[in-house]
């Protein structure tokens, strides 16, 4: 089934069409209502007429997530505040979040193409659907709800937590599909072997993966553990939420809302846009957004795009899955983490050095991280008392900067590895196969 054929099966040539039309109607708009594009803009002698077609997207200026802090909190935001229905905000980023605020038309948009993901998942208006992703802040929750809602499906908002309560209502509700986080379907599965129930039992036959990093492997251990077929939904705040991205029944690649969200390839180095078929820097484009309209907005994530036909129908570009990122950043249990937030907290601490190595695991499906930090010489002692003291002090600095906890182990000085090289602050002994 597919939720809206007249946008997902367009020919390319009226897709080009439409995408050329909208983007010359954003490029005005946001000239006009964001005066740091304007600015960009004049700075680069370009005005909204040099844009006559999606082609000349290239000669448009980028957007980092530096840009949306530096801009903290409303600077980007085009449409005016009587305007904005909602507003959330990126997890555990430096500093300041990243705050989007959506118009009414914005969530309109946002629940259309999440129910186009849902379609192309199998769901249908027959379906009970449970929404296992945070809700709050986060658009996780929120975004899926609507889509299933706007399908026309029963949305059961379930969140996360509360696993044990959450399998008894899949199997009394014949609840037959889950949004909610590759890993987060894994610790499901445990909870269900742990309550001695089995996957005929609870009957779940979709499950929408997404947020994170997964793998095929992974993606066959769930369909084994939880008895269903499990799709990728990507998607980003900053962009809109989940939604951007969706796998249809061919499972091979994620077909992109063109419509709404042009996404380009870039070598992350020149910045200069890539051919399809090559791996590089995932950039998105805003086409329709009111409320926070993006041009060329860096990702960080790392993929590849191709349009070759699907036998699905369906005509839109798609992307491969997210194989790095081009920074730093780690989703440690669906937050997204820094090491320089770690190093930040660490400098203001007189008690450490500035020697330090985030250990991040996953034991029994959950992300645990460890931070170990070297205690400065003066500092060490055999003052139990003291350091669990200084110790405390550090995790709790920690947890309300990263917005999750973390294992603080205190090092003696001089113990952890010192690199010839890029400094190395981070070992992932998570296995994603
Ligand atoms: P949060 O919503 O946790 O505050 P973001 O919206 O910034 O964080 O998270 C978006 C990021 O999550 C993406 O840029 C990507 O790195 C990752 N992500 C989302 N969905 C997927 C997916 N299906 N596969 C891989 N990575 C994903
Ligand atoms: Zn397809």
């Amino acid at each position: 089934m597919i939720w809206n054929p007249n946008k997902e099966c367009m020919s390319r040539d009226e897709m080009h069409a439409l995408q050329s039309k909208r983007l010359q109607k954003l490029v005005t708009y946001v000239y006009h209502n964001v005066p740091f594009y304007r600015n960009k803009m004049q700075a680069m002698d370009l005005a909204p007429e040099d844009i006559r077609s999606i082609d000349d997207i290239v000669k448009l200026p980028f957007t980092t997530k530096q840009d949306l802090r530096d801009n903290y909190p409303y600077g980007l935001q085009a449409a005016p505040a009587s305007e904005i229905v909602r507003v959330h905000a990126s997890s555990g980023t430096t500093g300041n979040p990243t705050i989007v605020g959506y118009t009414r038309k914005d969530l309109a948009v946002w629940s259309e193409v999440m129910a186009r993901c849902l379609t192309a998942f199998g769901v249908t208006r027959d379906d009970t659907f449970s929404v296992a992703y945070g809700y709050g802040l986060f658009t996780g929750g929120l975004g899926a709800h609507y889509g299933v809602e706007n399908l026309g499906a029963t949305v059961i908002p379930a969140s996360t937590g509360s696993t044990e309560k959450h399998i008894r209502l899949i199997r009394d509700l014949k609840i037959s599909g889950v949004a909610c986080t590759p890993s987060y379907a894994l610790y499901m599965a445990e909870t269900l072997e742990k309550m001695g129930l089995t996957k005929e039992d609870i009957g779940l036959r979709i499950g929408a993966f997404g947020a994170e990093p997964w793998t095929e492997n992974m993606r066959k251990e769930i369909e084994e553990r939880l008895g269903l077929k499990g799709y990728n939904i990507y998607g980003l705040s900053e962009i809109m939420g989940p939604g951007v991205s969706y796998e249809c029944q061919e499972q091979d690649g994620s077909h992109i809302n063109e419509d709404h969200f042009y996404p380009e390839i870039i070598n992350p180095e020149t910045l200069e846009q890539l051919p399809y078929g090559t791996q590089g820097e995932l950039v998105f484009t805003t086409l329709t957004k009111e409320g926070m309209p993006l041009l060329r907005y860096r990702t960080k994530d790392l993929c590849t795009l191709t349009n070759d036909p699907c036998p699905c129908g369906r005509t839109s570009v798609k992307m491969g899955r997210i194989v790095g990122r081009s920074d730093d950043m780690l989703i440690i249990r669906g937050i997204n983490v820094f090491p320089s937030q770690v190093e930040s907290v660490i400098l203001t601490m007189p008690e450490f050095e500035p020697q330090y190595m985030l250990v991040v695991d996953r034991v029994k499906n959950l992300d645990t991280l460890q931070v170990q930090v070297e205690v400065r010489r003066d500092f060490f002692s055999d003052d139990l008392g003291r350091m669990l003291a200084m110790k405390k002090a550090l995790a709790d600095k920690l947890k309300s900067v990263l917005s999750i906890s973390a294992d603080v182990k205190l090092m003696e000085p001089g113990s952890i590895e010192r690199s010839q090289g890029k400094g190395k602050h981070v070992i992932d002994n998570r296995k994603l196969v």
